[in-house]
């Protein structure tokens, strides 16, 4: 799926808080980095993005022997032998067009679960090297679930397994000019949240949720508007990997919120405390887009030393 991210630079926002468990996961995310070499730290963003998504995931890894020659699923992959025990990810840098920052898909899946094999990421070299890694890691969160096989995985075409058997399951509907995702784990995710109609909206690419539907969401179809922060991995799209077929860990999706009205301009940092944030290393650690303005949730007078209307500024 590519995946278009808005051209807005986002505020430099330093390493921000990323303590998140990494809980030995069932499931594991094998990377092998190909292509352009890559700095240390998008590298490590890359890794952790792996291990973040892996953790969402309570069901194994089903083990396959594999015997794919090179290019077979995208030209310049090399071959790929032996017994796979997880899911192998190249991820590979290379030059993609100015305002594309990633692209990201299953290949081979398996018979039976009709789960993904194996699978790429391709990222944009250009910019990389100046792209906090805040952004490199949602990035990549997003592009692991494309893998994984949200948004990829959900028209009837896309869901051949190796010895080409066809899975039926429906998740699409098309309501006049809009996509619906109708498959029930996401769907009933969605009514809990107070969703209303016949299914999720869609972006017109049918691979992500519509922006206008879930503003920030990770899968949204304008998360790439949303920078500096980690986007959330909500209910929809934990209910989406289970409707695919995986079993998910409870607990594993972020705190979400439907919009009411129209979607706010990185503005809508998750909890943000009465009165703003205690300090900005508070902020970062929310995943606040900084510097806060004056006016935004979060932002209050103490943070700002030079009373300029920014506070937390690098
Ligand atoms: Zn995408």
């Amino acid at each position: 799926m590519t995946c278009w991210r808005g051209l807005a630079l986002a505020a430099a926002l330093l390493g921000a808080g990323l303590a998140g468990a990494a809980t030995a996961a069932p499931f594991g995310i094998e990377v092998r980095f190909l292509g352009a070499p890559l700095g240390a730290a998008p590298r490590s963003a890359v890794n952790e993005a792996a291990r973040r998504v892996s953790a969402l995931i309570a069901s194994p890894f089903e083990p396959v022997r594999v015997n794919v020659p090179a290019g077979e699923c995208d030209r310049g992959l090399p071959a790929l032998r032996g017994r796979l025990t997880r899911l192998v990810v190249f991820v590979r840098v290379k030059r993609l067009d100015d305002d594309l920052y990633a692209t990201g898909m299953p290949c081979d899946l398996h018979d039976g679960s009709f789960l993904p094999i194996y699978g790429v990421v391709d990222l944009n070299s250009a910019g990389l090297s100046d792209l906090p890694r805040t952004d490199v890691l949602d990035t990549m969160i997003h592009e692991f679930l494309h893998v994984l096989g949200v948004g990829t995985l959900w028209e009837r075409d896309a869901r051949v397994s190796v010895s080409g058997a066809q899975d039926d399951r429906v998740f699409l509907k098309r309501q006049g000019k809009v996509t619906l995702y109708v498959a029930p784990r996401a769907l009933s995710a969605f009514r809990a949240l107070g969703g209303q109609g016949a299914g999720i909206p869609l972006d017109p690419d049918r691979g992500h949720w519509a922006g206008e539907a879930v503003c920030s969401e990770v899968l949204s179809g304008s998360s790439g508007d949303y920078t500096g922060r980690l986007n959330p991995v909500s209910p929809l799209t934990l209910g989406a990997l289970e409707d695919l077929g995986y079993r998910v860990q409870a607990g594993g999706a972020a705190p979400f919120r439907l919009p009411v009205g129209a979607c706010p301009v990185q503005a809508d940092t998750p909890a943000v405390p009465a009165g703003g944030f205690a300090s900005c290393a508070a902020a970062r650690e929310a995943g606040a887009a900084l510097p806060l303005r004056r006016g935004q949730p979060g932002y209050r007078p103490g943070l700002d030393g030079d009373g300029d209307g920014l506070a937390c500024e690098p």
